[in-house]
């Protein structure tokens, strides 16, 4: 039962004549019923046939020809196609089911017909042909079980040759010549794109090897199949001469011929300059696009925590150079390989709220902490296991320790980084003095508030950081003596003050600073980071 219309039988016609395939032909009928496609599409092809040799208006759809899927008609044409007529060589090449399915004088009947139904299709290069059924359904099933992930539903996206697009196009020209003539009308943007086709046909079966998982527009885990077509690859180059602005080298692609630039430069060319560049109807390829690895990618998975640093000689992140490790591990690193096997992820993104410098220490609550987890196999991990990644993290090393570890999403961490600047850290420096000093000397360290800087940007970071004055504020600060030479101080700071250039005051660049507030030289000996007040992620109660 297919749904056309008489006016659609000069344009089938034309399109079998052209080589195009019986989905195909669907497609430029314009039929949106999916289930047009999901018919075996030699038995689509000879239903097309029998309402070309059908005169009698409206009678398409059940007409002469036997419908294949009765055993008894099947074993009768079956009979009929293996007459000693018959010559063994083009036997040989319809595969039994198109033989059974099409008794040899169908196609004499339907004059100037391709009478080899095995040709792989001028259009879709045999993506709609057998390239799309159980078999890739099966290949596509496989791909995505031995990856192991973890998901409810899939998206099946498809990337096809950029070539098709022209043969697509010229297509259209050659139907286009044949509706005009008519008085028909055919708008470009009703026909059916080959990727649609392919998803009506391919969704259903894909979901069915996969144990009925829905197979749906928009998921979390997309599985990519991917064809290409080298044989016909040149077609595009014409394209090159008539539209060069639409042909750029770009950095990451490896051909100019995107589908993009494709799609674009057709838009632009006109039919006569495309007709004398490029035949009308495409040229007969030999054989079908080349299906590629089928590519499977989860969206990302987001981790927050906060995490305490105990150790004076671990850099936040690795520390390279000149491609040589000056220190054996990091925060990052310390935190994410427990995080990415029980994710299994292939990678990650670390943030934080702030980064420490490698000698200072992290204490207190600990600083807040985001993980971006590429293409995780695993995405839902509960509050329990959660809790036992946290332990797995902890027990792994003593340098660090992570706290409210729990699964975000892409906007909450946004959050940790915004108004970054208006929040208070709170430090405890050890601070060394030249002169001798007592505790009185001290005290009135303890009654400043709210003390502006001005910090040049420091000697050790004006490699990579640009020159600037930048003002912060000490909102207050706290001293403890410990010995003439030495004492605790507490400062609680606005977020990006320079500690350390505060207390020996890099050369006077940051202004006022403490050798100044003690008239003496001071220096700074030892930093802890007490407190970080970024309230997120949120804390998880035990
Ligand atoms: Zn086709």
């Amino acid at each position: 039962m297919l749904p056309l219309k008489e006016k659609d039988k000069p344009i089938i016609q034309k399109l079998l004549s052209a080589g195009c395939c019986a989905r195909c032909v669907l497609r430029f009928c314009c039929v949106s019923v999916q289930a047009a496609y999901r018919q075996p599409q030699q038995e689509t092809l000879q239903k097309l046939k029998a309402f070309l040799t059908d005169t009698e208006n409206g009678k398409c759809q059940d007409s002469a020809q036997p419908d294949s899927t009765d055993e008894n008609n099947k074993s009768h044409d079956a009979a009929v196609s293996e007459t000693p007529e018959d010559p063994p060589s083009k036997r040989a090449k319809l595969d039994p089911s198109a033989a059974a399915a099409q008794p040899e004088e169908d196609a004499a009947a339907v004059g100037g017909l391709k009478d080899d139904d095995s040709h792989v299709c001028v259009v879709c290069l045999g993506i709609l042909q057998e390239l799309c059924g159980t078999v890739q359904a099966v290949k596509i099933a496989e791909a995505v079980k031995a990856k192991s992930y973890e998901f409810d539903t899939l998206v099946l996206s498809v990337s096809l040759p950029a070539q098709l697009c022209v043969r697509e196009h010229s297509c259209w020209l050659h139907v286009k010549k044949e509706v005009r003539e008519k008085g028909l009308v055919l708008d470009k943007d009703d026909v059916i794109q080959v990727k649609e086709a392919f998803k009506w046909i391919m969704q259903g079966l894909v979901a069915k090897e996969l144990g009925g998982v829905a197979v749906v527009t928009k998921s979390a885990f997309e599985v990519g199949v991917e064809f290409t077509h080298p044989q016909t690859d040149t077609d595009c180059h014409f394209l090159a001469t008539t539209c060069p602005d639409c042909f750029k080298p770009t950095k990451n692609k490896q051909s100019v011929f995107t589908r993009m630039a494709v799609v674009k430069a057709l838009e632009k060319i006109s039919d006569t300059k495309f007709l004398q560049h490029y035949p009308c109807p495409p040229a007969q390829p030999s054989s079908s696009c080349i299906s590629q690895d089928i590519q499977c990618l989860h969206v990302s998975v987001f981790v927050a925590g906060r995490y305490n640093k105990f150790c004076r000689s671990l850099p936040q992140t690795p520390w390279v150079i000149d491609g040589e490790r000056r220190m054996e591990s990091s925060v990052e690193e310390l935190i994410a390989a427990p995080i990415l096997s029980a994710f299994r992820a292939d990678g990650f993104n670390f943030s934080s709220s702030g980064r420490e410098d490698v000698d200072v220490r992290t204490l207190g609550n600990g600083r807040p902490f985001a993980m971006e987890l590429l293409n995780p196999h695993r995405s839902r991990l509960n509050k329990v296991e959660m809790k036992e990644l946290q332990e797995t993290i902890n027990k792994s090393s003593d340098k660090i320790r992570v706290r409210d570890l729990q699964i975000v999403t892409r906007d909450a961490m946004s959050r940790m980084k915004e108004g970054e600047e208006e929040k208070t850290k709170s430090y405890t420096a050890l601070v060394w003095t030249q002169k001798p000093i007592q505790t009185e000397d001290i005290a009135f360290i303890d009654d400043i508030k709210e003390l502006t800087l001005d910090q040049k940007t420091p000697l050790r970071v004006l490699h990579r950081r640009a020159l600037a004055i930048r003002q912060r504020v000490i909102h207050s600060m706290n001293t403890r003596f410990l010995d003439p030479h030495h004492f605790y101080l507490g400062l609680k700071t606005q977020a990006g003050t320079y500690i350390k250039e505060f207390v020996h005051g890099d050369f006077g660049r940051t202004k006022p600073n403490l050798c100044q507030l003690l008239k003496t030289d001071t220096d700074i000996l030892e930093l802890d980071v007490e407190s970080v007040d970024v309230d997120w992620p949120p804390a998880i109660l035990e």
